[in-house]
């Protein structure tokens, strides 16, 4: 796979999965089929099958900058109990191969920086070795928003004391709380710079205390937006907010200013589900938005 070159700063991706995830209604409940036959041109078959399923990624980012070595967003990972979400269930995926595959070893990673703490942006913070939690990049530093956090770990100890189930499938107990019990855990503001260059913005709605980073290097841009937008069906409507959103308005606020900060510019979006092409613009046509693809790979 060929990485994307962003001035002097390199960015490749993991692939946990890409494929057909669920009804694209499930994931935008006001999208209609006449919305969809009328950019069924744009949409298929690169981003929703015949059956109108969106075709989806679940992958990592690895920013590589002259000093650091970042992970973006981890996934849903190996062996993490999930009986609410199928797919997500037990999984045995290949990720640290195809993170050999880029030539990228565990310890290699400086920071893991999950834009939000769902269990698809968690997984592989932990794995499991001896029946134990532990962290999967054993020299990192994980980068939790303080915002972020304090809500999941709220709604994790509300959870326990009402012996209700655990939020977001349980993954704050499996691949948050085991991080911080090793010390690797970095809580920061919403606006924390890795370095010139690379930092955090708030961009809040799809969770609490949702961000997205920024990499800017030698004039290039690039933004990893997370779930701002899950699908480039989202273009359609900016007021399209998913149907797993925590606040649906502010969503679309950080949506729309997202897209239209980007459009018609040279900066790359980066988001966390698009499939292949991955990595690519935002362009305008008449009153609406396309996403622009550009191959990741030879
Ligand atoms: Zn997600």
């Amino acid at each position: 796979m060929r990485k994307q070159i962003l001035g002097e700063f390199s960015i490749d991706r993991v692939v946990e999965y890409e494929g057909p995830f669920a009804a694209l209604q499930r994931i935008i409940p006001q999208i209609t089929s006449e919305d969809v036959d009328a950019n069924a041109d744009w949409l298929k078959p690169l981003f929703l099958d015949d059956a109108n399923n969106a075709i989806m990624s679940f992958h990592s980012y690895v920013l590589k900058t002259r000093r650091h070595t970042i992970l973006i967003d981890t996934c849903v990972g190996n062996n993490k109990p999930r009986p609410q979400r199928e797919s997500w269930h037990l999984q045995n995926y290949d990720y640290l191969q195809a993170m050999a595959r880029i030539g990228v070893r565990p310890d290699e990673i400086d920071f893991v920086c999950c834009t939000h703490l769902h269990a698809d942006h968690v997984g592989w913070n932990t794995q499991l070795v001896n029946q134990q939690w532990v962290p999967t990049f054993s020299k990192a530093r994980y980068v939790f928003a303080k915002t972020e956090y304090d809500h999941w770990e709220q709604a994790h100890r509300s959870a326990l004391a009402l012996n209700q189930p655990a939020p977001n499938h349980g993954s704050f107990a499996d691949s948050i709380l085991p991080v911080v019990d090793a010390g690797q855990a970095m809580m920061v503001g919403d606006d924390f710079e890795f370095e010139k260059g690379v930092y955090l913005r708030a961009a809040r709605g799809h969770t609490p205390g949702n961000c997205i980073l920024h990499a800017h290097s030698q004039g290039a841009h690039a933004v990893f937006s997370g779930d701002i937008l899950h699908t480039p069906a989202q273009l359609i409507n900016l007021s399209w907010s998913s149907n797993f959103c925590y606040d649906a308005q502010a969503s679309e606020q950080s949506r729309k200013a997202l897209v239209h900060s980007l459009a018609d510019s040279s900066s790359l979006l980066l988001a966390a589900h698009f499939p292949g092409p991955v990595a690519g613009h935002i362009v305008s046509q008449g009153d609406q938005f396309r996403f622009q693809g550009l191959k990741f790979g030879s």
